[in-house]
């Protein structure tokens, strides 16, 4: 049996993308790192600013010299180079087990065998350990070398997601991440995926603020249920 096409193409992510790109131009091209080190960036990073995660992952290569001296380092040693970023001490602890859990199953320090998985196996993969979501496994296969098809969704994407009404305002991260892709046009290669996670990101950051969005300077406003709200309060 033919299945019935679908009566109308949902346009809205694309028109976002196109007004956002517009508005804050093309962010930064992403310096591609191997997939063991997004994976320790993004089991770090969660909660904290990017500039302090990104000062952390040069500190702990130079302290370490090699993620092997990293794994092999006490649990108080990794929680001092990691201070400060949020929660140190539960970070320590889950990212010591991550990479001794992946030496043991792989037998070296490495998820370069990960390129042979599909994604979703990948992913799985990933979210057994400890500290490890959905977010988290969606960086390592968007933002990595291994380049695959997912969105993240952080703090900042999440909460324009739901004020833009595509999620209610209980969805998390896997539910908001799963209505993202159906709405994504199936021609968004990866690299484009990863430039809407940047666009929306930089939104958040910098307009549609968790406390005190300014939704009367929002590119997004005539597209957004939450911005028309917050309008006639204050009109
Ligand atoms: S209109 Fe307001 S709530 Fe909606 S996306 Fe823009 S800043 Fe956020």
């Amino acid at each position: 049996m033919m299945l019935a096409a679908p009566l109308f193409t949902d346009t809205r992510l694309e028109e976002i993308h196109r007004r956002l790109l517009a508005y804050y131009g093309r962010p930064p091209e992403r310096d591609l790192w191997d997939p063991l080190k997004q994976f320790i960036y993004s089991m770090l990073s969660s909660r904290t600013k990017t500039e302090i995660s990104l000062e952390v992952i040069g500190h702990l290569e130079e302290r370490f010299g090699s993620w092997e001296n990293l794994r092999d380092a006490s649990i108080p040693e990794i929680e001092d180079a990691i201070r400060v970023v949020t929660f140190p001490e539960p970070k320590a602890i889950n990212l010591k087990t991550a990479l001794e859990e992946i030496t043991r199953r792989c037998g070296s320090l490495s998820l370069e065998f990960l390129k042979g998985y599909r994604t979703d196996k990948i992913r799985s993969w990933l979210e057994r350990f400890d500290g490890v979501g959905v977010k988290t496994s969606a960086a390592v296969v968007n933002f990595s070398t291994l380049r695959r098809r997912a969105m993240c969704v952080d703090s900042h994407h999440l909460r324009v997601t739901q004020r833009l009404g595509f999620v209610g305002r209980s969805a998390d991260a896997r539910e908001t991440e799963r209505r993202l892709m159906e709405m994504a046009p199936v021609k968004w290669a990866p690299e484009m995926l990863d430039e809407h996670h940047s666009l929306i990101k930089i939104h958040g950051q910098q307009i549609c603020a968790k406390n005190h969005p300014r939704c009367g300077a929002c590119p997004l406003l005539d597209l957004c249920p939450a911005g028309a709200g917050e309008e006639r309060a204050s009109g």
